[in-house]
């Protein structure tokens, strides 16, 4: 069988990632093809927790002219709809699922608790972060840092449409190069659109190796845990 690196990750999935090519809304196709892929890892026997995005829904900045906090209290609700779509996709490949929400809402997930989300994880249970810190002002990359930090996660795998971090905009610019490693004191100093500074610092605060890759193919999240080098690896 098989070797992964890592016994408990986190995979951070932004709004985007769910809305495959429509850009908007949850693409069914995606979560699918993303759930499988899921499944495959957690067949290696990793401990599988995400943390999903509200992107493809409502971002707090989507609300010009609108309370900030409202705005956000928005975007967090973004999330649990994903989460719950996820959740649902999940279970369609036989795999258990809790969902835990940082803002309470009993009929429909469980609150977060730090303990319980262990013992799913343990359990062999998939644990989906959802509404993010639970505050106005911050991202889900940065909820990802944190449940990361909390729950001794020893890696975040930041799946995203690009396949790696570049010195400019690769869509731009034809010859964008892409970086293999990173400091994550490069990312903040070179304002490198990786996460936003409060979730790098809180990275590298507590040591969290990030990885970021491309899910345009749904099998590399597999690459990723089985220790390959695609995309670009953020840490010291
Ligand atoms: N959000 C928030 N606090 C958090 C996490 C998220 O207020 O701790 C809100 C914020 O408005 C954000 C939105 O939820 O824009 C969706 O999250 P994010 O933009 O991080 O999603 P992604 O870009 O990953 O799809």
């Amino acid at each position: 069988m098989q070797r992964p690196k890592y016994k408990r990750i986190i995979l951070k999935l932004s709004g985007e990632a769910l809305a495959g090519d429509k850009g908007f809304g949850i693409d069914t196709n995606t979560i699918a093809s993303i759930s499988q892929s899921i499944k495959e890892i957690q067949d290696l026997g990793v401990e599988v927790a995400i943390v999903v995005g509200g992107g493809n829904i409502w971002r707090g900045r989507s609300g010009k002219g609108m309370d900030r906090t409202t705005a956000d209290h928005m975007g967090m609700l973004a999330t649990v709809i994903n989460a719950l779509a996820l959740q649902d996709a999940l279970e369609y490949y036989d795999i258990q699922v809790r969902v835990q929400t940082a803002i309470e809402m009993r009929q429909i997930a469980e609150p977060y608790i730090r303990r319980k989300a262990i013992r799913h994880l343990e359990k062999g249970r998939i644990v989906i972060f959802a509404a993010g810190t639970g505050n106005p002002f911050f991202s889900t990359d940065t909820t990802a840092a944190l449940r990361a930090a909390e729950i001794e996660a020893e890696v975040i795998l930041l799946a995203k449409k690009v396949d790696g971090v570049y010195d400019s905009d690769p869509v731009i610019n034809p010859n964008a190069k892409k970086f293999e490693f990173l400091s994550y004191i490069d990312v903040l100093n070179k304002g490198l659109k990786v996460m936003d500074s409060t979730a790098t610092s809180l990275c590298m605060d507590n040591e969290i190796p990030i990885i970021i890759f491309g899910l345009s193919d749904p099998n590399n999240i597999k690459r990723v845990v089985l220790g390959e080098n695609i995309g670009t690896y953020v840490k010291e």
